[in-house]
């Protein structure tokens, strides 16, 4: 069934091969039938042409009968003829018999209706034609019929009758000979006793298969009746035999009708026959074959008229069908192998037509995974139809800046895979600027405007994979690179595959440490303008076995890239305010804590109720909890970040600005947030003494920060020059090696305890 479903024209052919099955059953019932018929036909004009010539024959015998009685004296002599007055009358009344006479058992005429002398007539024995059926009229007691024959005065055929006269004692006494005209007054042998001029119906004598009678008007009479029809009548009754199992003697017997079917002159002929025993007659019946089969011929030629036409219909609505079926069919092809929204191949498309792109002897190309930065963010916060909207809108202008040999595809969510003839590193770089130039134009959807950053990574066929998932991997490690920048395109290098198995082999391995516990954090104090330590920044760290010391930045991206950011979130904010709380309790201080919170953790919807319990949790009062965020979190969208700093200060946590001046914050944008503190970074001070530039910088930040309200706090404070001239500059706190490398849990609480006196507001 499937199959039909899937070929409409494989159901069509066998359609049509019923049709022709139904065809030829039909014909041959047809053929059946018609022979049937015919045979019927057959079989009644037999058994009526076979009763009538009975009956008119019984007549002619009986009026012969009377005739020899009239004629016969009681001595055996005929008649004068001048006595003849009332067989003269007899023989008015039966015009079909003329030329009536008598015989002696010799032969010999003793009398004759005619007026021809007797002396000129021939002894019935001596003429060879008359001679056997003479003989056989003196020894039967029925009637005999001689070989019909042509009577020239009459111009008539005359089939001869005689029957032989007996005495009491059963002796031969004489013989009446008439001839019996065939078209006499019966009109019974008419031309037109057949079916049609395609059947003929014949009398033939029994004895010696002479024809007495055949219904035909075109025949040669002469010919016909001087016929014996012997050959045929072997093969006849040879048929007759085989088909019915009787001697030819049991069928005469029998006086029914029998079908039979002859070859003879190059001709089948099928006929039905019938033997008259009294009268050693057989009526025959026969059609040419070629009658039935140009009957047969007419009607199959209709049916093959309305078979062709009916299948001609059936094509045009099977024609409807598969068209119908066709465009259903790519229709779903469609559907199956583009993206509906954008409306551009999707990821089956490209499944289904790399083949054409990746093959012995294909050229090379380049495969561009085009991705958008931060996209996630948009349908986060402003939900997906939003999030649909925007997408309409790059793709529409991707579309736009892609060359016409170029394949786009939409491989899911905000990723983009573009298949490019061209291998120009050069022309390729172009083509991406121009990508990149476009997707980073502002944004105008209902009336929020955003900008919005993409990565482009580059690999080439055949140089970075054979197949589409090794060409999609190395463009997709080559995005990953290119996303450490913002919009900003990367090709393909086989170092980077090193890259991406490291990032690999650190996800698993983070992931089962998160589990096994090989994470912990560590502590490093800060202090204020006078060297007191009011509070600790919270650090991860680790440890892993196969890889030894990770560096928090470096695993802190995998994280987020591979969804762990939630539960690593979890764990180091969970774990900080646990052990800096039992610290607080255990010395009897105050401390600050600074949690770094990494970008997607913030974005994480959950992120708020994640810390309000934690805090619940350690029972750790929020006035001493800051969050450390960078600046890199302001590219993301404003107007869900605000609130949720808004969120964050009425808590009663503290924000601080991590590394800041290495990201993209504006003045402006300072000046709307909710910030408690500003990290100068650590870069900054790196070369703040060798500098005079990067003094003023820094002179101008802390002089912003502290304009805006906030606090300002150096980082990666190492020598005592930097911490005094940070110190002239204004900087409220300080942060570095100068002061303590971040600590372990114990070594922290040794630190606070023999070095200073914790600010204990
Ligand atoms: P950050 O938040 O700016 O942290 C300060 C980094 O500077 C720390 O590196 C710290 O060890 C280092 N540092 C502090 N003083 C000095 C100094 O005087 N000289 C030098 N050379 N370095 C100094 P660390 O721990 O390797 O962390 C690197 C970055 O990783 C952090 O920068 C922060 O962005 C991230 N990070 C670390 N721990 C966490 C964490 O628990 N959560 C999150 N989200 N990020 C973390
Ligand atoms: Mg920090
Ligand atoms: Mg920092």
């Amino acid at each position: 069934m499937s199959l039909l479903r899937k070929n409409i024209w494989t159901l069509f052919g066998m359609l049509i091969l019923g049709g022709f099955g139904f065809l030829l059953l039909v014909s041959y019932l047809k053929w059946q039938s018609l022979n049937d018929d015919y045979r019927k036909q057959q079989h009644n004009l037999v058994e009526l042409v076979s009763s009538a010539s009975y009956s008119l024959f019984v007549h002619q015998e009986m009026v012969l009968d009377i005739l020899g009685r009239e004629l016969i004296r009681p001595d055996g002599s005929a008649i004068n003829r001048a006595d003849d007055q009332a067989f003269k009358k007899i023989l008015h009344l039966n015009p079909d018999l003329v030329g009536v006479g008598l015989l002696t058992p010799q032969g010999e005429i003793t009398y004759i209706s005619t007026d021809t002398p007797l002396h000129l007539l021939p002894n019935m024995l001596e003429q060879e034609t008359t001679r056997d059926s003479f003989i056989h009229a003196v020894n039967s007691d029925k009637m005999v019929l001689g070989r019909t024959y042509f009577m020239s005065g009459l111009n008539e055929w005359l089939i001869p009758v005689r029957k032989a006269i007996r005495d009491e004692t059963g002796e031969v006494i004489a013989v009446v000979a008439a001839g019996f005209r065939i078209k006499g007054s019966s009109r019974f042998f008419s031309d037109k006793l057949h079916l049609g001029e395609y059947n003929q119906v014949s009398l033939i004598r029994g004895f010696d298969r002479y024809i007495q009678f055949r219904s035909t008007d075109q025949d040669d009479f002469q010919r016909l009746y001087s016929l014996s029809v012997e050959p045929i009548y072997k093969k006849v009754l040879q048929q007759l035999e085989q088909n019915y199992g009787l001697t030819p003697e049991q069928i005469k017997a029998s006086e029914q009708a029998y079908d039979f079917e002859v070859f003879y002159n190059d001709k089948v002929s099928q006929g039905v026959a019938k033997y008259d025993s009294r009268y050693e007659l057989w009526v025959l019946s026969e059609i040419e074959q070629s009658q039935v089969v140009a009957d047969f011929t007419k009607v199959v030629l209709i049916y093959l008229v309305l078979f062709i036409s009916s299948q001609f219909v059936l094509y045009l609505l099977f024609r409807i069908i598969a068209n119908a079926e066709k465009k259903r069919r790519q229709a779903l092809i469609y559907q199956a192998t583009h993206d509906e929204l954008t409306g551009l191949p999707n990821r089956g498309y490209l499944q289904q037509n790399i083949d054409q792109w990746i093959r012995p002897d294909a050229p090379a190309f380049s495969v561009l995974y085009i991705d958008m930065d931060h996209f996630k963010s948009v349908n986060d916060s402003l939900g997906h139809g939003f999030g649909d909207h925007v997408l309409k809108e790059l793709t529409r202008r991707l579309t736009a800046v892609t060359p016409d040999d170029v394949v786009l595809v939409r491989q899911g969510g905000d990723e983009f895979i573009a298949l490019n003839p061209c291998i120009n590193d050069a022309h390729l770089q172009e083509q991406s600027q121009m990508i990149i130039d476009s997707l980073s134009r502002p944004y105008e959807v209902n009336g929020i405007s955003f900008t919005l950053g993409v990565s482009i990574g580059i690999a080439q066929y055949p140089e970075h994979g054979d197949n589409l998932d090794q060409l999609l991997r190395a463009a997709d490690i080559a995005m990953y690179e290119a996303k450490k920048y913002r919009n900003s395109v990367c090709f393909f290098a086989c170092t980077m595959q090193d890259d991406y198995l490291h990032k690999v082999v650190m996800e698993q391995e983070l992931r089962q440490g998160l589990e096994s516990n090989e994470l912990h954090m560590v502590y490093q104090p800060q202090v204020t303008q006078d060297g007191q330590v009011f509070g600790v920044e919270a650090l991860v760290r680790w440890n892993n076995k196969r890889l030894g010391f990770v560096p928090p930045d470096e695993f802190i991206s995998v994280a987020e890239n591979a969804g762990l950011m939630p539960a690593l979130g979890e764990f180091i904010t969970l774990t900080a305010l646990r052990e800096i709380k039992a610290l607080q309790q255990k010395l009897d201080c105050k401390l600050d804590l600074s949690i770094n919170i990494s970008l997607r953790q913030f974005m994480q919807p959950n992120f708020l109720t994640q810390l309000q319990d934690c805090l619940a949790e350690t029972d750790m009062s929020p006035d001493r909890i800051t969050l450390e965020i960078t600046e890199s979190l302001f590219i993301e969208d404003l107007g869900y970040i605000l609130p949720l700093l808004s969120q964050v200060h009425e808590m009663g946590c503290h924000i601080s600005m991590d590394d800041f001046g290495t990201g993209f914050s504006s003045l402006s944008m300072l000046r709307t947030l909710p910030m408690d503190e500003l990290k100068i970074d650590k870069s900054f001070v790196d070369t703040l003494c060798a500098n005079e530039a990067d003094q003023k910088l820094v002179q101008n930040i802390i002089a912003i920060g502290k304009n805006y309200g906030m606090t300002v706090l150096a980082e990666g404070v190492e020598t005592e020059h930097q911490a005094e001239m940070l110190r002239r500059f204004g900087c409220d706190r300080f942060q570095g090696y100068l002061f303590s490398r971040p600590l372990p849990l114990d070594e922290l609480e040794v630190f606070i305890f023999n070095h200073f006196e914790p600010v204990t507001d």
